[in-house]
């Protein structure tokens, strides 16, 4: 066959080379336990990577194999993110905010060979074990103990050991889906689906990433590969600051304003604190003018996105799923409508977007793809080169259509612009007399009462409705509010049926691993309401 192109294939080695090559003196800050800043650089961590990829082939690791890692987001991980997938691993970040039954398990499902953890995570470890987890060996970042250290690890590796030449297809690594919904399954990212994903993901109208940034990934690297931003922020040697442990807001706006942070990524629990702390302080933070959030993960609450910008700090909402690596939707304003009133541009930044390139999106109900009139629902399917094709084990084929697509359980409708709003995950709809209710719309609306801090709407048993939608709601601090005041303001927003027949006041939301709603629980809470 002949080609008048080279054939270069698409894998990671090329990311790597790339940031230690030309970007080797771009910093990468890490905050520590003790809450002191280590500094590193591209040069050293990839580096150090190429060192770990070189000691894990010598201890027997093959194309394929997993490694897992149980860690904070810090220079270290970022080392395992290239080290492990340069030695034709597989890495398999275990998700730290789980039970440990639950990591054991995915850890047991995934076969993982060795662990990489954090010191601070060694009680965690223990259990994990105790639930039945094997790993061949496991490498102790800080001090080991008894266990064996991850730098005599590093530096044990033989210094010449040629890497294995990487194949696009082959397996770069694994993220489990984090259970919102049901027990988790496994999803595998190849090479050529991170590069795909990391190039499209860096654009100006996805997540925006260049050299001349200050990236701070709060979201976690065991979910879902920090969306991807460390490969991304490596290709276009923007700076990284990893927050460690410390996610609570001060320490965050501090690291914010002292790192001079340009971009932030992380899901709106994240963001509601950090809110909440700059409208108590103003001016305190001196933070970088028009720092850029992405927020995913759950839906943005449209207040959220007004509140910000007070601040001067622009929230970006995109969609996406474990199973999508995760970018799937980016809502940037079109420029034809950078003159419309704020009320048109501020809903239009709380949908969830447009589809970013390489990815096709259809809305679906059972009369087909619906019409482009906001009204109409459906679920949303999805297909393109980082969209997963299969779970771990082949558990439930029937999420792939007969035509390719991956079916999201997400419930959205379109609108003329091509936006899709997000109003529930079918698992969470309400089933009230026969017609549905999105609890996503009115929690949306909910937040967006000037006493609302959060709220969630679950479906709970009635005797004569089959369901009916309670309200769990936390205040704002100092602010009184009665459900009175909330039946009515939601009662001019949605059809009568909608309105939730209670309302309880609660001081937190019960949260996934991942800082989500956790509507499971809230449902168990309340199944014996009385009506
Ligand atoms: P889990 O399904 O366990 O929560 P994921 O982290 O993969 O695991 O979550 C993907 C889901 O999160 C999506 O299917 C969607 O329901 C929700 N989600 C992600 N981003 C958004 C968003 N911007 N708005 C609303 N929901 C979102």
């Amino acid at each position: 066959m002949s080609s008048t192109m080279m054939d270069v294939p698409l894998t990671l080695d090329w990311i790597a080379d790339r940031a230690e090559r030309w970007f080797p003196d771009v910093e990468i800050v890490s905050r520590r336990p003790d809450k002191s800043l280590t500094r590193t650089t591209y040069a050293r961590v990839i580096a150090r990577a190429k060192r770990l990829a070189r000691a894990l082939g010598a201890a027997g690791i093959k194309r394929g194999d997993r490694v897992a890692t149980l860690m904070w987001n810090h220079a270290e991980h970022l080392e395992a993110y290239f080290g492990i997938p340069l030695a034709g691993a597989v890495i398999h970040t275990l998700n730290l905010r789980l039970h440990p039954d639950e990591i054991a398990y995915i850890a047991m499902d995934a076969g993982d060979r060795i662990l990489i953890v954090d010191d601070v995570l060694l009680p965690l470890y223990d259990k994990v074990v105790a639930s039945g987890a094997k790993f061949e060996r496991v490498l102790v970042v800080g001090s080991h103990g008894e266990h064996e250290s991850y730098e005599a690890f590093l530096e044990a590796a033989p210094a010449t050991r040629a890497l294995p030449r990487l194949a696009e297809t082959d397996e770069l690594g694994t993220c489990y889906t984090s259970g919102t919904t049901g027990r988790p399954k496994g999803v595998v990212y190849s090479h050529r689906s991170t590069l795909l994903h990391t190039l499209v993901a860096a654009m100006p109208d996805s997540l925006s990433l260049s050299h001349a940034d200050s990236l701070l990934p709060v979201v976690p690297m065991f979910h879902v590969n920090a969306w991807g931003l460390p490969y991304i922020a490596a290709m276009v040697g923007a700076k990284v600051v990893f927050p460690g442990c410390h996610l609570d807001p001060p320490s965050l706006l501090e690291l914010m304003a002292t790192e001079r942070v340009t971009i932030a990524a992380g899901v709106p629990t994240i963001w509601i604190g950090i809110r909440d702390v700059l409208d108590a302080k103003p001016g305190h933070y001196k933070l970088v003018p028009n720092v850029r959030m992405i927020v995913g993960g759950s839906a943005a609450p449209e207040q959220l996105i007004r509140d910000f910008d007070r601040h001067g700090l622009t929230l970006i909402h995109a969609w996406g799923m474990t199973e999508t690596s995760p970018i799937g939707t980016v809502s940037r304003l079109p420029a034809a409508l950078e003159g419309a009133d704020d009320a048109t541009k501020y809903a239009l930044r709380a949908r969830q977007g447009r589809p970013v390139p390489f990815v096709e999106l259809r809305v679906r109900n059972e009369n087909g793809d619906v019409p482009a009139d906001d009204t109409t629902s459906g679920e949303v399917h999805i297909r393109g080169p980082w969209i997963s094709a299969s779970y771990v084990g082949g558990h439930t084929p029937e999420r792939w259509t007969d035509d390719g697509f991956f079916r999201t359980g997400d419930v959205a409708r379109i609108d003329k612009h091509g936006f899709i709003k997000l109003t529930d995950r079918i698992a969470d709809l309400i089933k009230s007399g026969g017609e549905w209710i999105a609890s996503q719309e009115l929690e949306n609306a909910l937040m967006g009462h000037p006493a609302v801090r959060e709220a969630a709407v679950i479906g709970v048993p009635h005797p004569k409705w089959s369901e009916r939608p309670l309200a769990a709601v936390v205040l704002k601090d100092g602010q009184l509010c009665v459900a009175d005041e909330l039946r009515t303001f939601l009662a001019s927003r949605f059809p009568k049926f909608w309105v939730p027949d209670a309302f309880v006041f609660v001081e937190t939301i019960p949260r996934t691993s991942a800082g989500k709603f956790k509507k499971t629980e809230l449902r168990d809470t309340y199944r014996d309401w009385k009506w």
